[in-house]
């Protein structure tokens, strides 16, 4: 049998509800053509983001009756420090109450004006906290990334030559840290493979430069790496996300994302004396080091989740249901970002709707029209997103639609595939959008817009 199918029963149901296309025009405007100010209840499938989303299993829940909630010392604190301890090998394990909070954490003390944080491609927050104390966040994809449809099966790889004239040109002492996402998010959700990996490593042994993985889909980049890297095929999954984390000399992780959890993060490196400077303001900002701001229950459902997160079936339908969405687009002719990569299915908007310029937000167009059409919630990852004064703008014009882990069944993938279909047919009357009001900063959460 090769049909592909969900690796587990349903337990439990949420319903979910349905409206007009006549609320959900009023609804929109309400919010202001943003549709992070939507309730969700007014969402019917909501792609908007694969972070906090998951389903958690009946073993995640029932490890949440063992959370001792002590404030130090906690059982669940010595739990999740060997879960995660035996998955990265790194010595100093802080739990943080999201990704952010680490980026916060790590560039607070390694940041600073003068600094340059290269990345094969940085995330927004990651980017925004980089900036925030000062340094300068570098983007160095390879080109292969910037072009929609080439075929790479790695294109969330680092440009390694880039980095090495970047390494020359500014000197290694304003470099005090270089990062790798994986997957690269920001540009399709694409996996960097082992061997570019291990590139990067041997250039930044040589002058000096620890790595940190920004690890948030470690588990996606893994699997990846296993059907896509030839020489990989015979590994275990879970062998090559050890070896991934043993390349680098520290990591954050949003538990959000592959910890298959609805909260919680963590910070985990090597070096003595940066974890003691983390540890002091880890105290200040999010709590005492044995629960880092959050409760006992939510380590040890991350604890649980990153052991679940491994299992090779969970994987195959996890990558598969993104492959399929992918190949119902396709043949529905929709411009995607291709391969498709490891938790969303990205719309090419500049090619989905070419008499939109980018600043007038395609992306927001489509996100619109996808809302109004089925209230299908999906999100813009382009000028509206990675725009406003601190930042260096869009590379693509993208709209994602992310897929909760474990949350969605295959009809729920068709349904918003013939959506999406039904609104290409009609994109020639897609408008575009007008930014009303906009913080300097990670504006698109709380931005809103006026059609043209
Ligand atoms: C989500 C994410 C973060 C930030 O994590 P939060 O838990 O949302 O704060 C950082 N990097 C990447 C690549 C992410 O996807």
């Amino acid at each position: 049998m090769r049909m592909p199918i969900e690796p587990f029963r349903i337990k439990v149901v949420e319903p979910i509800r349905f409206t007009t296309r006549e609320e959900r025009q009023q609804l929109l405007r309400a919010a202001r053509y943003n549709v992070f100010r939507l309730r969700s209840e007014d969402v019917l499938i909501d792609l908007l983001t694969d972070s906090g989303t998951a389903a958690m299993s009946d073993l995640q829940w029932a490890a949440l009756l063992r959370g001792d909630e002590a404030y130090a010392g906690a059982r669940s604190y010595y739990r999740f420090e060997e879960a995660v301890r035996q998955l990265t090998g790194y010595r100093h394990i802080f739990p943080v109450h999201q990704g952010r909070a680490a980026e916060h954490l790590l560039f607070a003390v390694l940041g600073g004006p003068g600094k340059l944080i290269p990345s094969n491609t940085h995330f927004d927050t990651t980017r925004a906290n980089i900036e925030h104390t000062g340094a300068q966040a570098i983007d160095l994809p390879i080109p292969e990334a910037l072009n929609p449809v080439h075929p790479h099966p790695f294109k969330g790889n680092m440009n390694v030559e880039a980095l090495e004239e970047l390494i020359r040109s500014v000197g290694p002492e304003r470099i005090p840290v270089c990062l790798m996402t994986l997957t690269n998010n920001t540009l399709g959700g694409h996996p960097v493979s082992l061997e570019n990996l291990r590139q990067v490593r041997q250039l930044l042994q040589r002058y000096g430069i620890p790595l940190f993985l920004d690890a948030c889909r470690f588990a996606e980049n893994a699997y990846l790496i296993k059907l896509r890297e030839q020489s990989q095929a015979h590994r275990s999954v879970a062998d090559i996300a050890r070896e991934l984390f043993s390349l680098a000399d520290g990591c954050f992780l949003s538990a959000k994302k592959d910890g298959l959890a609805n909260i919680g993060g963590f910070l985990a490196l090597n070096d003595d004396e940066l974890a003691e400077r983390i540890r002091h303001l880890l105290i200040l900002y999010e709590g005492f080091p044995t629960y880092g701001g959050l409760a006992g229950r939510d380590l040890e459902a991350i604890a649980q989740g990153l052991q679940e997160v491994l299992q090779e079936e969970y994987l195959r339908y996890r990558i598969g249901s993104v492959a399929y969405l992918a190949e119902l687009l396709r043949q529905a002719q929709i411009p995607i970002i291709e391969p498709p990569g490891g938790h969303a299915v990205f719309i090419d908007a500049a090619a989905f709707a070419p008499q939109i310029p980018p600043e007038h937000f395609p992306g927001q167009a489509i996100v619109c029209g996808l809302y109004v059409q089925a209230g299908v919630r999906a999100v813009e990852v382009g000028s509206l997103m990675m725009g406003g004064s601190n930042s260096r703008g869009a590379l693509l014009e993208l709209v994602r639609l992310a897929l909760p882990r474990r949350v969605y069944t295959q009809t729920h993938l068709e349904y918003v595939a013939e959506a999406l279909a039904e609104l290409y047919a009609e994109r020639s009357h897609l408008r575009g959008f007008r930014l009303v009001r906009a913080a300097p900063f990670l504006r698109h959460f709380t931005a809103e817009l006026e059609p043209l």
